[in-house]
């Protein structure tokens, strides 16, 4: 026998003897010389000092600006960003400049002076005239219905990526940090709120003028100032002042973002060896605006319903705000200390925050297992990464215009975060952290592209990471790991291992190569041996030859596993003693090598059917998915229902241990797969579950406390996929009573899974009406895209005929979400050359790289339903309940 700890060494020479390693490529540490850009770098800002006068009556900005410059060379130009503004007295150190052009196409002003001003220090002062929106791009003005009716409005501002411009003049790419002193004239009853705390304020009339103190160096998209009939909560952390604001009135329900953003601030300011710089940090409940958060710094603004927790709000709220709270947190410093050089390395920004944000989030609530749930995000990563015109972590942006689209939520986020992860994993956690703080140390208050990332972390490990790791920032896609194990005298395993790039449909010509940090463990336990996979043929000796192998242990990577016949009958033989992680990577995979055809659907079927009533959330949650998939590829094909039987049975025992009531010691999980697996029986057909959902809502309407926040969106579901004309009148009458935002959002949205097509067209119309108030019209979208679940020409023709107001709340992300979510949400909507030629004609050209990725998904869903409608109908057809799936897993175990 050999013990663990040989085996461990053994893998680690492995890892050494045979490092062949593809060296870096592209990546080179920050220059401000070199950075990219539009703007010339010859005049650069170091202090702005902004007056503002915002008129709300007719959305006008009165300005005045001085921006300290500096000069690095001679010249007469001097260029930089505006948009919808006019400046008028222009001077620089004083005096008239010649001329004044400002074109709004390009969203430049370029001055001209009299004569070449030396190098050095120069004053440029001017005034101008600005435009105050109504969509949240620059500064804009929110209307809301407080929360004792009546309506009421703020003001409030998004400049990330490129929209600090429609406030002020200025230098509006990351590279240019600068100073800043804002000073604002609004009326005397309204609250204001800026990166820094107030220096002083004076009252002259009805109006008051407030001037926040300087900030530290930082781009010019972290600028924020919110104004309007705002309250606060605070306390403190440390020297910070930790303060959270919303519209007077709803504070309270800001106390529980209070109590989160103490503890992650204690936790970031030791994790990452800094403390937070600025002497206050306050989070901001904007209520509508946009329909995620920002990190301005000191400053974040939320939408207030990623914010606030109210007495109606689930157990997904409440993980939702401390997760986003986390994410924006960790982006005060690594995004505000430290700033991306330029958009390609946005990545920088998001998939480090979206990393530290889940392991934050996973240490102070380990009953959320919150990894396992965002295993979920790493799979549609994975979506997505497996389409041939996937793009790389690190792309390209030629121009700062087109950077709002480099906020890809899957690639950018999702698994840039993966990635991260599984270098964590493998450099180790203590290494790693000393590595990102070396990489802070070295970089506050500048910029930073991912090599320097690297080198920071090449410095605490004494390896060269950025060899490692820039295949998997700098490639599109992933590799598929290919294991064929053979036997060793004793009874011990050998595995060889080969890779390529997986795809879900076509080929890949180029072979891309990538330098794999594999976790393998051998038996359902036990700690996993770190290995570098760098070249086809490798060896690796995994523990026993009878013992099941997972070499993605607890799915910690980002790369799929192809297992030999014989290793996936041990592991499928073993499924139920697996640990959770394992079970899981094995489900992930097994599914999506159905999807590309390179494996039969009964090999997936026969895992999720030996699942029987154990309880792991992320495991249900991936196999509730697969037969969701399966369910609509099936609706309007006659072997639908007898799929729905078959799917009920493998849900049932799950169903049956569980019951409908929580008990009072189960983990949120528990609850969750509960909620689930009954939605999925009422939604597939079964009586008894409908009948009870109906009993259920009965009681709700006569007590609203008759039926937990957690549980109401299942129930109600239930009863609207089932619902007649009069339970669907009850179903809106309590939507039109609900008290907040979160109950609206939730009764709106159970709304519109009606199934009775007349019912839906009512449900159409309530969607697009006054019903739903003007700061929650951002999820108009959303309730349109839930109601073509089961009514996808409505759902298309809805979406068509009123794409300005569907569209409008959602701003910047408006065009990546026509070109890339669309296709994918009304791929069953409408022949695709009608959906794809109504697209083209709607989106700018811009985004033809985003379409063609929406359509390779939408195609994809195409020709995945004609693969899985026989291959289901064919294994369901003789199937009896009770026995089909044992015997197909012998089958498989044969
Ligand atoms: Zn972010």
């Amino acid at each position: 026998m050999i013990p663990h700890s040989k085996i461990l060494v053994f893998a680690l020479c492995v890892l050494f003897g045979l490092l062949q390693i593809t060296p870096a490529r592209a990546a080179a540490p920050f220059s401000f010389d070199t950075a990219p850009g539009r703007l010339p770098k010859d005049v650069v800002p170091e202090d702005y000092n902004i007056a503002i006068i915002p008129n709300t009556k007719d959305l006008s900005i009165a300005g005045t600006e001085t921006v300290k410059l500096e000069f690095r060379k001679a010249t007469d130009t001097i260029q930089f960003n505006s948009l919808n503004e006019k400046l008028a007295e222009v001077t620089l150190d004083g005096k008239p400049v010649k001329s004044v052009a400002s074109d709004d196409e390009a969203q430049l002003t370029t001055i001209t002076l009299e004569k070449p001003a030396a190098a050095g220090r120069h004053t440029l002062r001017f005034t101008y005239t600005g435009v105050i929106e109504t969509k949240p791009q620059g500064l804009f003005a929110q209307s809301f219905v407080k929360p004792g009716g009546g309506k009421d409005v703020l003001l409030s501002t998004q400049f990330e990526a490129t929209d600090a411009r429609r406030m002020f003049p200025c230098w509006d790419e990351p590279a240019f940090r600068a100073t800043y002193t804002l000073t604002v004239t609004v009326p005397s009853e309204w609250k204001v709120v800026g990166n820094m705390p107030i220096k002083h304020s004076a009252r002259h009339g009805d109006n008051t003028t407030t001037t926040f103190q300087r900030s530290p160096k930082m781009p010019s998209y972290l600028v924020e100032f919110s104004a309007g009939d705002l309250a606060r909560i605070s306390d403190h952390v440390g020297k910070t002042e930790v303060g959270v604001w919303t519209v007077r009135g709803q504070e309270q329900s800001g106390s529980n973002a209070l109590a989160n953003a103490k503890i992650i601030l204690a936790d970031y300011n030791e994790y990452f060896g800094l403390p937070f710089p600025l002497p206050k940090l306050d989070s901001l409940a904007v209520p509508g605006g946009y329909t995620g958060a920002m990190e301005n710094w000191g400053a974040i603004t939320y939408n207030d319903q990623n914010l606030l927790v109210t007495p109606a709000s689930t157990l997904e709220t409440k993980q939702r705000v401390f997760s986003i709270q986390a994410h924006e947190m960790a982006h005060q410093w690594n995004g505000d200390l430290v700033t991306m050089g330029w958009w390609d390395d946005i990545w920088l920004n998001e998939s480090f925050a979206s990393w530290r944000a889940a392991k934050e989030t996973d240490l102070r609530h380990p009953e959320w297992k919150w990894w396992e749930g965002e295993d979920g995000s790493k799979e549609r990563a994975m979506d997505a990464d497996g389409q041939p015109n996937s793009h790389a972590i690190e792309q390209h942006v030629t121009n700062e215009l087109q950077a709002a689209s480099s906020f890809d939520s899957r690639i950018t986020y999702n698994k840039g975060q993966a990635v991260l992860r599984m270098i964590e994993a493998y450099l180790g956690p203590d290494t790693f952290r000393d590595g990102v703080r070396a990489y802070l140390k070295a970089h506050a208050y500048g910029n930073a592209t991912s090599a320097d990332l690297w080198n920071g972390l090449s410095k605490a490990s004494g390896r060269d990471v950025g060899a490692i790791v820039s295949g998997w920032t700098e490639q599109i896609g992933f590799p598929l790991v290919s294991v064929s194990a053979s036997r060793d005298v004793g009874g011990y395993r050998t595995i060889t291992l080969s890779q390529k790039r997986f795809l879900l449909q076509g080929t890949d010509t180029a072979n891309p190569h990538w330098n794999i940090p594999l976790q393998i463990r051998s038996g359902a336990s036990g700690t996993p041996q770190p290995v570098l996979l760098t070249h086809d043929g490798q060896t690796v000796r995994a523990g026993r030859w009878d013992e099941p192998l997972s070499v993605n242990a607890d799915a910690v990577g980002f790369y799929r596993v192809l297992y030999d016949e014989p290793t996936l009958q041990l592991n499928a033989k073993a499924f139920g003693t697996l640990s959770d992680g394992d079970r899981i990577a094995l489900l992930d995979d097994q599914w999506a090598l159905v999807q590309s055809g390179a494996q039969e659907l009964p090999t997936y079927l026969a895992l999720a059917s030996s699942m029987g009533s154990n309880l792991d959330e992320r495991a249900w949650t991936q196999i509730l998915g697969a037969l969701s998939e399966i369910e609509y590829a099936e609706r309007d094909t006659p072997g639908h229902d007898a799929f729905c039987a078959y799917a009920c049975t493998i849900i049932k025992p799950v169903a049956k241990r569980l019951g409908w009531d929580a008990n009072a010691d189960e983990t949120p999980g528990i609850q969750k797969i509960r909620r689930a697996v009954l939605s999925d029986l009422g939604n597939w057909g079964d009586e008894k579950v409908i009948a009870e959902a109906r009993q259920r809502f009965a009681g709700f309407q006569k007590d609203r406390s008759a039926i937990r926040p957690d549980d109401q969106a299942m129930i109600l579901g239930i009863v609207a996929q089932n619902a007649d004309d009069s339970t669907f009148q009850e179903l809106h009458q309590v939507a039109k009573s609900a008290r907040d935002e979160t109950e609206l959002r939730r009764f709106y949205s159970a709304l519109m899974l009606v199934r009775d097509p007349k019912l839906a067209e009512q449900a159409v119309q309530i969607a697009l009406s006054d019903e739903i108030p003007a700061q929650a019209a951002a999820i108009r979208l959303s309730l349109i895209s839930r109601l073509s679940n089961w009514h996808p020409s409505l759902g298309w023709s809805t979406f068509t005929d009123h794409n300005d107001i569907l569209m409008k709340p959602l701003s910047n992300f408006a065009p990546q979400i026509m070109a890339r979510s669309v296709p994918e949400d009304f791929w069953n909507a409408a022949p695709l050359e009608q959906i794809e030629a109504w697209l083209k004609a709607h989106v700018s050209e811009e985004m033809a790289p985003e379409l063609a990725r929406g359509m390779d998904a939408a195609r994809f869903r195409v020709a995945l339903k004609k693969v899985l409608v026989p291959a289901a109908d064919s294994y369901v057809h003789g199937w009896s309940p009770a026995e089909r799936a044992p015997e197909l897993l012998r089958e498989l175990n044969r």
